[in-house]
């Protein structure tokens, strides 16, 4: 039956946010092209997975188990996705918007002969047509674009952290359907080498309530040093602007922006960055965003709720002393 399709990811035994918030995505899909939901999880051993997926709003789980599935490979990954699809003849599929997304989404929609759609944020009905539409960021943040698929079929990721993950619902069940993929070895141009698990210092990024961040104007990883003891005392993660990881300063990994992460935490402290699109593309899910800037004429200031014009050392340290004041208090 055509409905939408997720593909489900885990980590550590348990469901990816990603997952859940392309749940979320679905089930309010369903609300308005009244078609179920399904997932699909790939593996080896995935079968605990299933339960979880129709807890948080699948009404059927593809599940395909095989050698070559153990990890993500592209390759295989688009091989078995395009089987379970021919199988689900889903309307819609939707992917995560990190990288496995961007390399499964538009070799499986040229598979499909469907729509691709690259990281939307939003989606509706056409009034006019009925038919689905998607909105997602253009110019670095500066416009949105309206998308509408002229085919029936989409494949589409969606800009990740803009959606609500989807909450379990106890006892809810659905359909398992196991699909025995034909994969073979010789089919995958590429192998992984290795895996290099980056270390995990502190709060992840990704759902820190409060997020510390630091741009050029902190002239030098020693800047940073102090911002990480600030992130400390908040008990909140570490970011910084593509200038800051470019230069060197601090891994890539910290990066927030259009080409970084995403961020949507309570509040966001950005000291030392100037504000450019690609970096507020990154944030504009932030609640509240405190900037610190010497430039008055800052960008960074237009989308913050609070500024304030100076330096940013002087703020930061007499925020932390402030802060362990409070603390001990
Ligand atoms: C395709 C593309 C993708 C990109 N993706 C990203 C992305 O994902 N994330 C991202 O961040 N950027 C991204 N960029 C880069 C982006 O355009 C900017 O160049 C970058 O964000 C600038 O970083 P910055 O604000 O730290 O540096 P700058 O723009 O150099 O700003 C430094 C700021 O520090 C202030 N300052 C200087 N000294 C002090 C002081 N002592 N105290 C307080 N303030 C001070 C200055 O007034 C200035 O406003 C991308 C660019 C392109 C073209």
């Amino acid at each position: 039956m055509p409905g939408t399709l997720v593909l489900a990811t885990t980590k550590n035994g348990r469901l990816t946010r990603n997952t859940l918030e392309l749940l979320a995505g679905a089930r309010r899909l369903k609300e308005k092209l009244a078609e179920p939901v399904a997932a699909a999880i790939l593996g080896t051993e995935v079968g605990a997975y299933v339960p979880l997926l129709f807890a948080h709003g699948a009404d059927q789980v593809y599940r395909a188990e095989h050698p070559l599935l153990e990890g993500y490979q592209g390759d295989a990954y688009t091989l078995a996705l395009h089987q379970i699809c021919e199988r689900a003849q889903p309307t819609v599929v939707l992917l995560p918007g990190d990288v496995m997304g961007r390399e499964l989404g538009p070799r499986l929609a040229y598979r499909l002969q469907a729509t691709f759609v690259a990281e939307f944020i939003d989606f509706d009905l056409d009034q006019a047509s009925g038919r689905l539409q998607f909105t997602r960021q253009t110019y670095g943040g500066k416009a949105m674009a309206v998308v509408r698929p002229r085919v029936n079929s989409v494949v589409a990721t969606a800009k990740l952290r803009t959606l609500e993950p989807a909450t379990q619902e106890e006892g809810r069940t659905g359909e398992e359907i196991r699909v025995d993929v034909a994969l073979e070895a010789s089919q995958l141009t590429t192998r992984l080498i290795e895996k290099v698990q980056e270390e995990a210092t502190g709060i992840n990024l990704g759902d820190a309530k409060i997020v510390v961040s630091g741009g050029r104007g902190v002239h030098g990883p020693e800047g940073f040093r102090v911002l990480e003891e600030l992130a400390q005392v908040l008990r909140g993660a570490i970011g910084a602007s593509r200038a800051a990881t470019d230069a060197g300063w601090v891994p890539p990994s910290w990066q927030i922006g259009q080409t970084g992460r995403n961020v949507s935490p309570e509040l966001y402290l950005a000291f030392g960055i100037s504000g450019a699109t690609q970096h507020v593309a990154g944030i504009s899910g932030s609640k509240h965003i405190v900037a610190v800037n010497t430039d008055p004429e800052a960008p960074i200031f237009k989308v913050a709720q609070f500024g304030i014009v100076g330096d940013w050392k002087a703020v930061a340290t007499t925020l932390i002393e402030r802060c362990r004041e409070l603390t001990k208090s």
